[in-house]
């Protein structure tokens, strides 16, 4: 139910070089600390993000529900826009357009060239002799960096609700940050959602929890909408 549904960028695996730093998670907070390096001087091609996710965006990477918008204004909220000269098309930005922006922010500052997707840091080692941290992934990858920046985010463990039976539930059934396209229709810049459900009318979602960050479950038969 959390695997991946999202279309990802393929990288090389096994990674198995030396690097100079490694930037573990590519949401907004590992993006702007790797584009500070290369405005400090270091060179993109010395710099390693590696991300579980299929791409970069973190959080709006993984976030793909209908309606997904952040609710900070743009001009705020997205970084580096003077840097890579992007103006936000909207006050609050849509998820299509902020999962765009951070993969501009790679392109800028040529970051995806030493990139890693698709692996999940499962071990860091320092190694004294060597003073580099051996790293490890999901993916086979074992490399080592001289200098690591963690940013794993606060909200990327899907949390599923404790609704009694849902275990057992037969439906379709989804969280938001895995959402099923394939089984609902529309898409998430896609402003009338439930216009795309209206013509499936044997479908129906509900949302299981008190924020928009809901899980979602469906079910076919309109007995158990
Ligand atoms: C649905 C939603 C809407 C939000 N809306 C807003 C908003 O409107 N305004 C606002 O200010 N904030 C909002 N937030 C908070 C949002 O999380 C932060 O604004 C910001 O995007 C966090 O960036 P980050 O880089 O710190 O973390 P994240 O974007 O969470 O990125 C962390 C990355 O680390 C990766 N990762 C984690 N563990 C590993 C591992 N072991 N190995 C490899 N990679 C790993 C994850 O896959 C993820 O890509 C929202 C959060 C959610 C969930």
């Amino acid at each position: 139910m959390l695997a991946d549904p999202y279309p990802k960028i393929e990288t090389a695996h096994p990674v198995t070089d030396d690097i100079e730093v490694c930037v573990v998670g590519t949401g907004y907070g590992g993006l702007c600390a790797a584009a500070r390096l290369v405005e400090a001087g270091i060179a993109s091609s010395d710099i390693r993000l590696i991300d579980k996710a299929g791409d970069v965006g973190g959080t709006w990477y993984w976030n793909r529900y209908p309606g997904a918008m952040c609710d900070v204004e743009s001009y705020v909220y997205m970084p580096l826009c003077e840097e890579i000269g992007y103006v936000p098309s909207m006050k609050y930005a849509q998820q299509p357009e902020i999962y765009k922006h951070s993969q501009m922010i790679m392109n800028h500052y040529g970051l995806y060239d030493k990139a890693c997707f698709g692996a999940q840091v499962t071990g860091m080692e320092w190694e004294e002799d060597a003073g580099m941290w051996a790293i490890t992934s999901s993916a086979g990858d074992a490399f080592r960096a001289r200098y690591v920046v963690m940013n794993f985010g606060t909200f990327t463990q899907a949390k599923l609700p404790k609704v009694e039976g849902v275990a057992s539930f037969e439906g379709e059934m989804f969280h938001t940050s895995r959402w099923n396209y394939d089984y609902t229709g529309s898409a998430a810049n896609f402003p009338r959602f439930e216009n795309a459900l209206a013509r499936s009318p044997e479908r129906a979602v509900c949302c299981a929890g008190v924020t928009a960050r809901a899980t979602c479950t469906s079910s076919r038969t309109s007995a158990s909408r």
